[in-house]
């Protein structure tokens, strides 16, 4: 369970992804919260520890807070609404459906075929499905993706076809990794990051997770979480 200190930093850390599509600083969060950094370096580790964010390899500024990312990915996430001039870069295939399902949003995402290079734009929202035939590769299996999951999520993409993710496998990563369409991803996305921006959100346990795996036909050893 979070502590009331820890949600607090992370309430603002969501926010101002949300408002701004960047991740706060060490000094913004100790002056928005009156506490001194050394209490929010603290605070912030908590978070990791909880993987509730991700720092920085030096540990002084957030990497991400799943769905968003503090540095481009591949991906950039644009609302549907072209009043909304606000934009985010997707941590991966699922965090960008996350993104919108975490804010209840129809968005654009725009990314790049790993085999072919070209550029994939497709529409999704909590609500809508993406378009059929894109598929989504997943790198590694579930029991590892924390293990450098800044990795994880820079080798979750997005194809423009099953038949390009099987061939860009066969030649970088043969025998590894799992194809998936890219609606069961955006299936998946709902439950998985749809409560994120709740007030008084708890990080799902390991079980409630295997269950929305489990719920898209994501079985087997691969899904296992450690
Ligand atoms: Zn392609
Ligand atoms: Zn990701």
């Amino acid at each position: 369970m979070l502590t009331a200190d820890t949600v607090r930093v992370r309430s603002i850390v969501y926010e101002t992804f949300v408002r701004e599509g960047r991740a706060p600083s060490i000094a913004e969060l100790a002056r928005i919260t009156a506490t001194d950094p050394d209490a929010i370096r603290s605070l912030q580790r908590d978070l990791a520890r909880a993987h509730a964010i991700v720092l920085s390899p030096d540990g002084d500024a957030i990497r991400m807070a799943h769905p968003f990312t503090a540095a481009p990915m591949a991906f950039v996430v644009t609302p549907l609404d072209g009043h909304d001039d606000r934009r985010w870069w997707g941590g991966c295939a699922w965090d960008s459906f996350g993104i919108s399902a975490a804010l209840d949003l129809d968005v654009r995402i725009d990314t790049a075929c790993p085999h072919c290079g070209t550029p994939i734009s497709y529409t999704a929202g909590p609500g809508t499905p993406p378009p059929d035939g894109l598929a989504v590769r997943f790198p590694k299996p579930a029991a590892l993706w924390w293990d450098d999951v800044v990795d994880t999520c820079t080798r979750i993409r997005t194809f423009c076809s099953t038949d390009h993710a099987e061939m860009w496998t066969e030649q970088h990563d043969p025998g590894a990794g799992y194809i998936a369409s890219a609606t069961t991803v955006w299936r998946l996305a709902q439950p998985w990051y749809g409560d994120r921006l709740d007030a008084g959100f708890q990080p799902h346990s390991r079980d409630h997770n295997q269950r929305l795996l489990d719920d898209c036909g994501l079985t087997g050893d691969f899904w296992h979480l450690p």
